[in-house]
């Protein structure tokens, strides 16, 4: 195991203000479970002092325009921006935990919606329409292989959800160029000079996962279809992560063992440097 041993306790929380958060926690456990020599605990994330304790944190689906309304309300917001921007802990944000993550939405009324930010991206929220234009698709997910083999595909549900439309030129402040598009919001800068440890740079965005063939059906706004591409439905850059798809409705905890796995790995690189 890693240089910490066994006797390191990763305390990780879920943002409990609305949507699926139990479903994530109950995940979690099983997950753990994949991760035998370190202790986890999880917690449901309400307060600022609850945020403080932990090592990493899940931000579930629901809503996102309610989400960041209560957040707001309940003056998390800020300690939120200044976990994932600042501090750079480990973040996984699934469906409208992905809107908010992003440093850029469009489709959303101005004044509807704030965002956290972190990873330099464009959501298009809704991208597949309504509720009941729900669907089930297997994905290919490479990072779910053992080196050198296949994955066996992941079967993701995706309601009402968002797709990541542009990946933007990685940045440490705002997305001002973002900010002229029309039913556009961005994530306020954060002054990343302060506070953050200089040898953690701001990572590229990677793609992760795509939907193969829908774009075909749900032509952009602008006109274009990327059918090579297909839509990216998970994204991830330095500790944020970032699915369009819900895995805590399925009974599969794998994608939820390999964030624990990257969690307990930036952690330990980080304690050892
Ligand atoms: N599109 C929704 C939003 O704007 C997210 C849907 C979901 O999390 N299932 O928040």
């Amino acid at each position: 195991m890693g240089s910490l041993g066994i006797s390191t306790t990763f305390t990780v929380g879920v943002l409990a203000l609305q949507g699926a958060f139990n479903e994530h926690t109950q995940l979690l456990r099983s997950a753990a479970k994949f991760h035998p020599a370190t202790q986890f605990t999880f917690l449901e994330v309400r307060t600022a002092a609850q945020l403080a304790t932990c090592d990493a944190l899940v931000i579930p689906g629901g809503e996102s325009t309610t989400i960041s309304l209560i957040a707001e309300r309940c003056n998390l917001l800020e300690p939120l921006r200044e976990f994932v921007k600042v501090q750079r802990k480990p973040t996984w944000g699934t469906c409208a935990g992905l809107i908010l993550l992003a440093e850029s939405a469009n489709r959303t009324k101005a004044g509807g919606q704030e965002l956290i930010g972190g990873l330099d991206v464009r959501v298009n929220r809704n991208h597949f329409g309504r509720q009941t234009e729900s669907f089930q698709a297997d994905l290919d997910l490479g990072f779910l292989a053992a080196e050198g083999g296949k994955a066996v595909p992941f079967r993701a549900i995706f309601i009402r959800a968002p797709i990541v439309e542009t990946l933007l030129k990685a940045s440490d402040g705002a997305q001002e160029d973002e900010a002229q598009k029309p039913e556009t919001v961005i994530a306020p800068s954060k002054d990343v000079a302060e506070g953050i440890d200089p040898s953690i740079k701001r990572a590229p965005v990677e793609v992760l996962g795509t939907v193969p063939g829908r774009s075909a059906a749900t032509k952009r706004q602008d006109g274009t279809t990327d059918n090579e591409a297909g839509d990216i439905v998970a994204v991830r850059q330095g500790n944020v992560f970032g699915t369009s798809f819900h895995p805590e409705l399925t009974g599969d905890a794998r994608i939820h063992a390999w964030w624990l796995g990257e969690v307990v790995k930036t952690m330990e690189a980080r304690k050892s440097s």
